[in-house]
């Protein structure tokens, strides 16, 4: 399977109050930590099983290098990795003492991944059984992966985080399209909120193309719809402290469920689980769950 999408430095700056415009403070720490939902969600799939390869850009930096060897130490190809000239993204998070944040998102080389760069990294992926993408790249390239992956036969799967239109020639492409409530109901213009509500807005979505709409919910767990059926998974039990890439758990989770040829009940039941066990630790990618332990939650 492959993910398109991005890869992020995150810079989180511990402060103990935001400085007021033109002011300067001293900082408490600085760590950095790997970032983006593509990459985030390949190595979600890679660490439940999946032979997942990437394709993004990083820049020509020290964050770049460091991206790309993160993602192979996952056991993921950064062979289609492009490397831009520019900087890799970076996302500057700052906290406050009362767990308050800022965060400046510096697209950078995510932005420079163009069409013809990801129909090329395509060509050169023998297995394509899956295509996962999201909207932290230009939608020139999410259409691109999107093309690419019907006509060579895979589930093409689209998580639109953050939320942005999309056109409707581009939901055509989609097989599983993944919003959670916030971005359904952008792309709607209904409200989520309800049961009620998000099955209506699900049906909306399905009028415009994807094959099978999945809304996440949090702890109320995701509902499902194509033309002809109507689904629902139930969130797993469990002890939730950050829910930091939750839905980037999900969606690889998914991804790699559908990559072997899961139907899609059980596909959610892998995605569902994964979600949950994200919830349990802190971070984005330290949370990230291994397969056994997806595999001992739903019970395989
Ligand atoms: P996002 O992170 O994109 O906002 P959600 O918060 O909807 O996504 O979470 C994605 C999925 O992860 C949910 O559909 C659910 O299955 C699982 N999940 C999220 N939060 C919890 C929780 N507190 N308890 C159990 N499962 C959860």
């Amino acid at each position: 399977m492959v993910v398109v999408g991005s890869l992020n430095v995150d810079l989180v700056v511990g402060l103990d109050r935001m400085p007021d415009p033109g002011e300067t403070v001293f900082g408490t720490s600085l760590a950095r930590h790997p970032g983006g939902k593509g990459l985030n969600q390949a190595v979600a799939a890679a660490r439940l099983g999946a032979q997942v390869a990437m394709v993004g850009a990083v820049g020509s930096d020290d964050g770049g290098t460091w991206l790309r060897s993160l993602v192979e130490d996952e056991g993921i190809s950064p062979t289609t990795i492009a490397i831009d000239a520019g900087t890799s993204g970076t996302a500057v998070i700052e906290v406050d003492d009362r767990g308050m944040n800022r965060i400046v998102v510096i697209p950078g080389a995510n932005d420079s991944l163009t069409g013809d760069q990801v129909t090329t990294a395509l060509d050169a992926i023998s297995d394509v059984a899956v295509v996962l993408a999201q909207h932290e790249v230009p939608m020139a390239s999410v259409g691109a992966a999107l093309r690419i992956g019907r006509e060579r036969g895979a589930v093409t799967i689209l998580n639109p985080a953050p939320a942005r239109a999309i056109p409707d020639e581009i939901l055509r492409l989609v097989d599983i399209l993944v919003p959670n409530e916030h971005e359904a109901a952008l792309l709607t213009d209904l409200p989520t909120d309800t049961l009620e509500q998000a099955m209506v807005a699900v049906a909306s979505l399905v009028q415009r193309g994807p094959r099978i709409v999945v809304m996440t919910r949090g702890s109320q767990g995701a509902i499902w719809g194509s033309t002809t059926e109507t689904g629902s998974v139930s969130a797993f039990p469990v002890h939730a402290i950050d829910t930091v890439a939750a839905g980037d758990a999900f969606c690889g989770g998914l991804a790699m469920a559908l990559a072997e040829g899961l139907p899609i009940d059980r596909a959610l039941t892998w995605a569902a689980a994964a979600g949950a066990l994200a919830t349990t630790t802190a971070g984005a990618v330290p949370s990230l769950p291994l397969r056994r332990d997806v595999a001992a939650l739903i019970g395989e």
